[in-house]
């Protein structure tokens, strides 16, 4: 039987999936790791990870047999997929079965940033509204510019959910897509035309702080930031400047760049919504997003298939199908 090594937590269901076709290894219950990998790094033919642990090159180099790393998650940045690529290794990971879960959260993000939802909670509940009266306004989210930074998979349902709101959606990525949205090729003159920056595009080396002061400052005093991608996306010691400053306005955020340390300056702003990274954390998603990525490894297995291959891989799939 193929030998498969499992990287962080999986749900006591699915393990007993993969013990139907593996020989399992959790990462999480060998004492010595190091020496785990020296004495049966060969055997192990397989890797399941999530996006969140990933699985480092020096790891899987000493995976000499290593055939396939199935991720749990879209994002795959904590992968050096052409790494693994340059050494046959397929990498898989979850697209489109969390599409509407993270279109949600983004929606939840903006409807919070605007109608203040948090802030007026708060103020029912410490008292406030019988000391001091009815809560203060809060804006509309209606009517609003929203630029999207990423117009793929999830930035389209973003965008398809957010028409009840009635809004002029641009976006700006590296090519034009086939949608019905203004083009920007240019994010800094995008981030000036908008009222919403929405970031929903891979994170990694190409778009890493992407987002920077100049792109904020662009924003501006009364703009709104939402991040749903990754905390790599927006440089986050720009973003506590310009918000501290006042040259931006607002900002929502569901990720940070050295989770889960989220910085004490951005817990204490009012004016900042914050999410502990659960854009796709619902039971019904990530049970979908799990069988994926057990689909993929079991798929590989039987047939010498995937269902999901990460772009870096998919001329590896078309030399082994
Ligand atoms: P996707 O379908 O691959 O879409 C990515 C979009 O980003 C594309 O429009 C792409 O267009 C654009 N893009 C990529 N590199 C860019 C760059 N350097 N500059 C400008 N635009 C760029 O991916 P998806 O399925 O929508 O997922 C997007 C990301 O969301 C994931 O990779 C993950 O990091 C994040 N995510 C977060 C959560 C959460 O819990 N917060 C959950 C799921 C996903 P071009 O290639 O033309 O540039």
């Amino acid at each position: 039987m193929s030998e498969i090594l499992i990287m962080g937590n999986m749900p006591d269901k699915d393990l007993s999936i993969l013990k139907a076709e593996f020989t399992v290894h959790r990462a999480i219950e060998i004492s010595n790791f190091e020496k785990f990998l020296v004495e049966q790094g060969d055997k192990i033919s397989a890797v399941a990870t999530t996006g969140f642990v990933g699985l480092h090159n020096n790891i899987i180099e000493k995976l000499e047999n290593l055939k396939i790393i199935s991720s749990n998650g879209v994002g795959y940045d904590s992968i050096d997929a052409t790494f693994c690529a340059d050494r046959g290794i397929i990498v898989t990971h979850t697209p489109d079965v969390l599409n509407a879960e993270v279109a949600n959260t983004t929606i939840m993000l903006f409807l919070n940033s605007f109608r203040e939802f948090s802030f007026n909670e708060a103020y029912l509940k410490s008292g406030r509204w019988k000391l001091e009266g009815m809560a203060p306004y809060s804006r509309s989210p209606d009517n609003r510019i929203v630029g999207m930074l990423g117009m793929g998979r999830i930035g389209q349902e973003i965008a398809s959910r957010l028409s009840m709101f009635n809004p002029k959606i641009l976006y700006h990525s590296r090519s034009p897509k086939d949608v019905p949205y203004t083009y920007y090729k240019d994010l800094k003159t995008m981030a000036r035309d908008c009222e919403v920056l929405i970031c929903i595009t891979p994170g990694g080396i190409k778009t890493n702080k992407l987002v920077n002061e100049e792109i904020l400052t662009a924003l501006g005093p009364t703009g709104t930031l939402i991040n749903i991608a990754r905390g790599s996306v927006v440089d986050q010691t720009a973003l506590i400047k310009t918000l501290e400053d006042g040259r931006l306005g607002y900002a929502a955020l569901d990720v940070f760049e050295s989770e889960p340390n989220v910085p004490d300056e951005l817990i204490h702003m009012s004016n900042v919504t914050l999410l502990p990274h659960v854009g796709s954390a619902t039971f019904e998603t990530r049970a979908a997003m799990g069988e994926l990525t057990l689909n993929n490894l079991i798929e590989f297995k039987r047939n010498g298939k995937v269902l999901t291959p990460v772009p870096e891989c998919l001329n590896l799939e078309k030399n082994i199908t």
